[in-house]
């Protein structure tokens, strides 16, 4: 068997770490993001038999490809399979494009496939080591639910997640304040962004090493091997010819989902082109076409919220991937090869009033209902398909569909006059009790609430 891969930090500045030890981390000591030291390629003949998989299955193989060594095989089969237990529908559109519905887990967002996963891997590492974890995680609204989900119940692990109150649906809140058990739910008057600061402060805050914080947010590197899985699998189920090349448009935020995509065509699938379509926060297709780089601040507020974001936090990892280095703060220290990333990839910023009228649109045309992000992505395939009449007549195209329509039930109705059905995971909820505290903006409040209640 090879050595085991090691993970370095963009940063370039901490040692090598394991994978057990990157997971736990979070973040590199020196501020940067962990990255496997090498990516391992998977050969054609290798992925073809993929088609006959289940997808828990397709997800033991390509993960096992950045774990082997690290946990034992029959540990991470039953990890996958109890992650996995739920449909992941490809949905045809027209013709040869077709919608990845990513909205079927418990909490009907696609950050359950890294949740689950993350949570128990994390579990098995911190049971194995005899160890306790605190989970701090600033949520505007799915990645809250979807952790809180996943680490329901483990014993060694305890989850504080904030959020900005007047910023998250009474659905996406209910589903984190009517759990209880491990999973504490304080509320802000605040922005997101606040949110996020506070958690930031309590990991650099040496006073509170003590209580073994860790994080859950999307640059862990436990919840970007999760999201490299299903490109393989859909790849395996529509692909008519071993060299056929797919091209995806992902819906992006913070770029969590577009870097496992990449890193699956690195790994060797076939992609024609990834698609990464923002919202009005058009920081990276601005960057793409100029090589210069500037965040957004303050963020812009737009319908899909869960995009709101005015600097990826998982860029790093890309411009580190293409031979250049980003620290933190979003400055470019050295260039990235924009043309080799410019060949497999190509980007556009889509408005709130294109976001509704390709709402409006699908359904009409095709009877599909998409939601705010899902729209983004159909948008942004449709505009690149428009702007490079490719070669083939009907190229095979999937985008991916990030959340349940059902997620919000407003801006739906507003749009189609219809009231999107209630999947399975989230009916229940509207009755159950809720448990929250709110707290003040001020970080001494923050702290002394940690240690009065997990020292
Ligand atoms: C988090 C999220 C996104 C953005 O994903 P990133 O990995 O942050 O780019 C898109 N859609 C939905 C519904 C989300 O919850």
């Amino acid at each position: 068997m090879p050595d085991p891969i090691l993970f370095y930090s963009t940063n370039q500045k901490s040692p090598l770490v394991t994978f057990p030890q990157a997971l736990l981390k979070g973040i590199a000591p020196d501020g940067g993001l962990f990255m496997p030291e090498r990516i391992p390629v998977i050969a054609p003949a290798e992925f073809e038999k993929y088609a006959d998989l289940p997808y828990h299955e397709i997800a033991f193989d390509v993960s096992r490809r950045f774990l082997a060594g690290q946990i034992p095989d029959a540990e991470l089969k039953r990890i996958v399979k109890e992650s996995y237990n739920f449909p992941v529908p490809l949905e045809q559109v027209t013709g040869r494009k077709y919608i990845m519905r990513l909205d079927q887990g418990p909490t009907a967002s696609f950050k359950d496939f890294a949740a689950r996963m993350m949570g128990r891997l994390m579990q098995y590492y911190l049971h194995i080591g005899n160890r306790k974890l605190l989970i701090l995680t600033a949520t505007s609204g799915d990645t809250g639910s979807a952790v809180a989900n996943a680490f329901y119940g483990l014993d060694n692990v305890q989850i504080v997640i904030l959020f900005p109150k007047a910023e998250v649906t009474d659905r996406q809140r209910k589903q984190m304040t009517t759990l209880g058990k491990n999973v504490h739910v304080l509320a802000l008057n605040a922005k997101f962004d606040d949110c996020q600061a506070l958690v930031k402060q309590a990991f650099a805050d040496p006073a509170l090493d003590i209580l073994s914080l860790s994080s859950a947010n999307s640059i862990n590197i436990g919840r970007l091997v999760p999201q490299i899985i299903y490109y393989f699998y859909a790849w395996s189920r529509l692909h008519l010819s071993a060299s056929e090349k797919i091209i995806f448009s992902v819906p992006s935020g913070n770029f969590g989902d577009m870097m496992g995509g990449v890193l699956a065509m690195k790994m060797g699938l076939p992609v024609g082109k990834f698609i990464i379509a923002t919202n009005e926060n058009s920081e990276f297709p601005d960057y793409l076409g100029s090589g210069v780089y500037s965040k957004i601040e303050p963020s812009r507020n737009c319908i899909s919220s869960a995009m709101n974001v005015g600097h990826p936090s998982n860029l790093a990892r890309l411009v580190d991937l293409y031979g250049g280095t980003m620290d933190e703060k979003g400055n470019i220290l050295k260039p990235a090869n924009m043309e080799s990333m410019r060949k497999e990839i190509w980007s556009v910023s889509i408005t709130d009033e294109k976001t509704r009228k390709t709402i409006k649109e699908t359904y009409d045309t095709y009877a599909v209902v998409l939601e705010p992000h899902g729209a983004v992505g159909w948008a942004g395939l449709m505009d690149y398909l428009n702007s490079e009449p490719s070669a083939a007549p009907d190229p095979l195209c999937v985008s991916l569909e990030t959340a349940h329509p059902a997620k919000f039930p407003q801006e739906i109705m507003k749009i189609l006059s219809i009231d999107p059905e209630l999947p399975m995971s989230l009916q229940g909820i509207e009755g159950k009790p809720e448990l929250f505290e709110e707290i003040s903006n001020d970080y001494e409040d923050f702290k002394s609430y940690l240690i009065k209640n997990f020292k």
